[in-house]
């Protein structure tokens, strides 16, 4: 089809990448001095938002990466009142979580404005109102000076962040970890963004070592969004009890008759089943 400049490239590492043909642009903006975002259209993915390069999100996949971020921790709790994000200024994650009726406080901590004022104008649909939830307090801050505060009590953190780079890096040390521990209410659960083990075994062993210096109990589950290429996503569920990572299918069914809410990618199954690990990924998450 067309020419070079008809398709849009993210380079995945110095050997792989994938391209994705342009049907609309929207423009390719800076969003502050460090970041450019580009905005595009495209028949598979729908409205796609690349930030340096890198897949943020896409209106067709973004359901699956932001129910299972949300519902896992949620249904594996079974009875969480108070919820902190850190990141996922898209307010995707937020969407989720406000579904659940029990919830009475979302706390969302997000680094940057300028990511939540693009995600409504350019992605509404994703955050589907989220912003307006009077159940929501939305704090411009570094998560990671947050969590040195250790403001507040949670019974689920949910850190929504992008890769170790850049601003994202002080979300993945000991004492970040530490800091939300010390937020996590008894029978409290952490959930991480941890990346692709098949292209992120250059930095996920260090990852899953630093949430093990600080939580007694660090499982991993997995999610398979299209968009992120490389195999199946990982995800870090961290806690203080170890029987969250393992609650029965008929309990995580019942919870989920309760709250009679209709999904697209969670289920009772898939979310029991995502705990299963290909030997590669433990070897890679130890
Ligand atoms: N929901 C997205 C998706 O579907 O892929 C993933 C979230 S996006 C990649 C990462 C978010 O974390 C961005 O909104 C970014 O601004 C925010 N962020 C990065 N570093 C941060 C920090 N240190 N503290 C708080 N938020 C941060």
């Amino acid at each position: 089809m067309g020419s070079e400049e008809d398709w849009v490239v993210e380079h995945i590492n110095d050997a792989f990448g994938f391209r994705t043909a342009l049907k609309a642009v929207g423009g390719v903006r800076m969003i502050d001095s460090a970041q450019q975002l580009a905005v595009f259209e495209n028949p598979t993915f729908g409205r796609v938002m690349i930030l340096d390069g890198a897949y943020q999100i896409t209106t067709a996949d973004e359901f699956v990466y932001h129910e299972m971020m949300a519902h896992v921790p949620l249904f594996a709790h079974g009875a969480a009142r108070d919820v902190l994000v850190i990141g996922g200024g898209d307010g995707g994650v937020a969407r989720e979580i406000l579904r659940h009726d029990t919830v009475r406080s979302l706390t969302m901590v997000e680094i940057d404005r300028a990511v939540v004022d693009l995600a409504l104008e350019i992605f509404p649909e994703v955050s589907a109102g989220a912003f307006d939830d009077p159940r929501l307090a939305l704090v411009i801050d570094d998560g990671a000076a947050f969590a040195a505060r250790a403001e507040g009590r949670y019974d689920v953190i949910i850190v929504d962040a992008p890769d170790p780079i850049g601003a994202g890096a002080a979300l993945f040390t000991p004492a970040f970890y530490a800091g939300c521990r010390a937020m996590l209410r008894p029978g409290g659960v952490m959930v991480t963004q941890s990346g692709m083990p098949f292209l992120a075994a250059d930095w996920l062993p260090g990852h899953a070592a630093n949430l093990r210096s600080v939580f007694a109990d660090v499982a991993f589950f997995l999610t398979t969004v299209p968009t992120y290429t490389g195999g199946p996503m990982a995800h870090g569920f961290s806690t203080d009890d170890a029987a969250l990572k393992a609650v029965p299918v008929e309990v995580l069914a019942e919870r989920h008759a309760r709250t009679g809410l209709r999904m697209r990618y969670w289920s009772p199954q898939v979310h029991s089943a995502a705990f299963a690990l290909p030997p590669y990924v433990e070897a890679v998450v130890g």
